[in-house]
């Protein structure tokens, strides 16, 4: 496969985006989000230039979870592409359907984000074709006319994605050779409830910590090579020193919502949060 793998700008690019992410989405009153929120209502502290009004202090007002959140540029793809740069405010009629189709943009966007780690780190050709056919075909819906998107079966679209990366993630791991019995007796394994836990310093290569709890885990100068950190819930954990430039599908809302330093090591695609140094 030489053509590339689909490449829609998939950071946030609030800019350009009708705060989408400020609006859509519901929110219960949480360590992480001060109040409640309905869906499709916007937050009290947006401004009406789609601008936050407490952006400075969002994690000293309660509202550190909107500093984790991640869009994978599906704000401005759905502001700008979609509803062609008519706002909901300019529109109201266009908010049911803006709002419905940024929920689903998000998630095609962040399956093109996986895809693209995919493709790259595979080194079975037909694996990677898979990738590439699975990003053209989310591109495609993503771009297309708003009617389709919002009654596109995302759940099956899902169960194949996550099967491919699942194999992908077999292979890579194999390679690190921890295809099980490396870290069998240790609780390393998808889904593991490792919250709290001490890992400071082990070398975790190709462990498969998918969908891990590791909420407050000490990682502090593990060695993650080849682990794969797919749905892994990391808030609070510590990454100071740890090596994390070859992991697999770690994406930017776990980094911000762990702790790290300058030592940690990221994959090119991902930037340490601010918070990390202040
Ligand atoms: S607090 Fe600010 S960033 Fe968070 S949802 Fe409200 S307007 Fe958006």
């Amino acid at each position: 496969m030489t053509t590339p793998l689909p490449s829609p700008a998939l950071r946030p690019d609030c800019a350009n985006c009708f705060a989408l992410c400020c609006t859509a989405f519901g929110f219960s009153r949480s360590a992480d989000f001060a109040v409640d929120k309905p869906p499709a209502t916007p937050c009290a502290n947006l401004a009406d230039d789609f601008s936050c009004t407490i952006h400075a202090s969002l994690p000293a007002r309660g509202f550190r979870g909107c500093t984790v959140f991640d869009c994978f540029g599906a704000g401005q793809a759905v502001s700008q592409q979609l509803f062609d740069g008519v706002s909901w405010r300019a529109n109201p009629s266009s908010r049911t359907e803006m709002f419905a189709a940024f929920g689903i943009v998000r998630q095609l966007h962040e399956m093109l984000w996986h895809l693209d780690e995919a493709g790259r780190r595979t080194f079975d050709p037909d694996l990677a074709a898979d990738a590439y056919n699975l990003s053209h075909t989310i591109s495609a819906v993503t771009r297309g006319a708003v009617r389709d998107l919002l009654t596109f079966d995302v759940g099956a679209l899902h169960v194949r994605v996550r099967n491919l990366l699942m194999e992908v993630s077999e292979e890579v791991r194999a390679g690190f050779a921890a295809t099980g019995s490396r870290h069998r007796g240790s609780g390393l394994h998808a889904g593991a409830d490792l919250v709290g836990r001490t890992f400071r310093g082990q070398r975790l290569c190709g462990a498969d910590l998918r969908s891990a709890l590791l909420i407050g885990a000490d990682l502090r100068d593990c060695e993650l090579s080849g682990a794969d950190l797919l749905g892994a819930d990391l808030r609070d954990a510590r990454l100071d020193g740890a090596r994390l430039e070859r992991a697999l599908y770690l994406t930017q809302p776990q980094v911000n919502a762990a702790a790290g330093d300058a030592a940690t090591t990221l994959p090119d695609r991902l930037a340490a949060p601010a918070h990390w140094f202040r």
